[in-house]
């Protein structure tokens, strides 16, 4: 590979932190240089040196219709024409509004934000003043975003109190913040034994998908169900990725769960900044201006993200759109699968919707982070080098999932396929 990308990232590190916008984009998870990317369509994205890559981060889930959609573009193109921002409500917001809530029962009223960290945090303090409680539980391994609260692990004993995983998180605030193992009941039925009437909510990603990836078992989610609602805990599905990801109703449509919020971010703004938190009318009805919970945005339901969401709908919507997403994802991974038995390799995938996560594990599929943690990343970096030199383009961590697009043809699959014949075959004999 040419040095350009070497001498882009050394350029960015002088005067960007890190040379990057957002820490997993600086490789250190896989090492090696980062890609630097001018322009993507379809399922490619192309670096600066006009090399292809067959994309799989998808911009780390927005991008399910491919990169570049002529009916996206053209609709943030109309929307620009009409002005960027005005800091007053638009038609816009309320057809996207009434488009979720249609889509998702659990729905009632939403807010808009920029980004899936907002809509967590504002999900968070809202369930805090609803019930005037102040602990809050979330699951190791599961990602929400980045404000204080969240950027927690659990202390050393089990039902400990949390502490902070980010430098700059006050102990204060961690000690709100119970985590517990993802995907066990157990955990779940003892820590509510012990603080079931000071817990404010749950947050979970209903299926992880920023520990590699983790579908928990139906069990845990009804255990969670219950619990919250035995203990007036609010419920808080964190669908910032599964959100019209794994299908039109969300992990929630899957698992047959009714949360009392929803957050949503990536998709829903087709590759603009966004985010949204909302479900039950009564909960919801305490955000200002109706209520005492503060919540605000200069560019919150901004009409271009708006218009581009609305436009992105109008394509997913579309009869069949998720079982041609899903019929793509299971060709993939049950063929790269089938290619590392054929060569000898410890590998095993998992997929819903239009998501996937691959493992290099002799062991069972993992069921929650420690299990995760297990896997060979020394081999996941070998693997994700040697698919990016030739081309596919992974996401560049053992701890990520990968996105398909509607726009990856047959012809990028078993591109992608050839490719691991060749980078498994190679692992095989080193
Ligand atoms: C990406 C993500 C977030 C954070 O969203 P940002 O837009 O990056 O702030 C929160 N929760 C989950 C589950 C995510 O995947």
């Amino acid at each position: 590979m040419s040095n350009a990308n070497q001498i882009l990232f050394n350029k960015a590190k002088i005067h960007i932190a890190g040379g990057v916008n957002s820490p997993v984009r600086a490789f250190a998870g896989v090492g090696g240089t980062p890609v630097f990317i001018s322009r993507a369509k379809g399922s490619k994205i192309y670096d600066t040196e006009n090399n292809a890559y067959i994309d799989y981060v998808g911009s780390w889930g927005p991008m399910i219709l491919g990169h570049s959609h002529p009916h996206i573009i053209e609709a943030v193109k109309k929307a620009c024409d009409d002005g960027l921002s005005f800091g007053a409500p638009t038609p816009f917001e309320t057809t996207i509004a009434d488009k979720i809530c249609e889509l998702i029962p659990s729905i009632e009223l939403i807010r808009m934000t920029s980004s899936g960290t907002e809509a967590t945090m504002s999900a968070i303090r809202l369930a805090r003043g609803y019930t005037g409680r102040d602990k809050i539980v979330k699951f190791e391994g599961c990602y929400h975003g980045h404000s204080d609260s969240l950027l927690v692990k659990a202390g050393s004993g089990m039902l400990d109190i949390g502490e902070p995983t980010s430098k700059g998180v006050p102990a204060d605030f961690a000690k709100h913040t119970l985590t517990l193992p993802y995907n066990d009941k157990q955990a779940l039925i003892d820590c509510f034994a012990k603080f079931g009437n000071e817990i404010a909510c749950v947050i979970v990603e209903p299926v992880a998908g920023n520990m590699n990836m983790v579908i928990p078992s139906q069990d845990f989610h009804n255990t969670l169900r219950q619990l919250c609602t035995d203990n007036e805990a609010v419920l808080i599905f964190d669908e910032v990725m599964t959100g019209f990801r794994v299908g039109l109703g969300g992990a929630q449509a899957h698992f047959g769960i009714t949360p009392d919020l929803t957050t949503f971010g990536k998709i829903i703004g087709a590759g603009l900044p966004v985010g949204a938190f909302g479900g039950k009318r009564e909960i919801m009805e305490h955000i200002a201006p109706l209520g005492g919970v503060y919540q605000a945005g200069t560019l919150s339901g901004n009409p271009l993200a708006m218009r581009a969401g609305i436009a992105m709908f109008e394509l997913l919507t579309q009869d069949g759109f998720y079982d041609k997403l899903s019929e793509k994802v299971v060709y993939l991974t049950d063929n790269l699968e089938k290619l590392a038995k054929e060569a000898g390799i410890a590998f095993k995938t998992t997929h819903l919707g239009g998501m996937f996560g691959l493992y290099f594990t002799d062991n069972d599929l993992p069921k929650n982070f420690d299990e995760v943690s297990q896997c060979d990343d020394k081999k996941f970096a070998t693997f994700f080098h040697g698919m990016l030199e030739r081309g596919i383009y992974l996401a560049p961590s053992a701890f990520e999932v990968g996105f398909m697009s509607s726009e990856h043809s047959q012809e990028d699959l078993d591109k992608t396929l050839e490719t691991a014949k060749e980078v498994f075959a190679n692992m095989a004999q080193a």
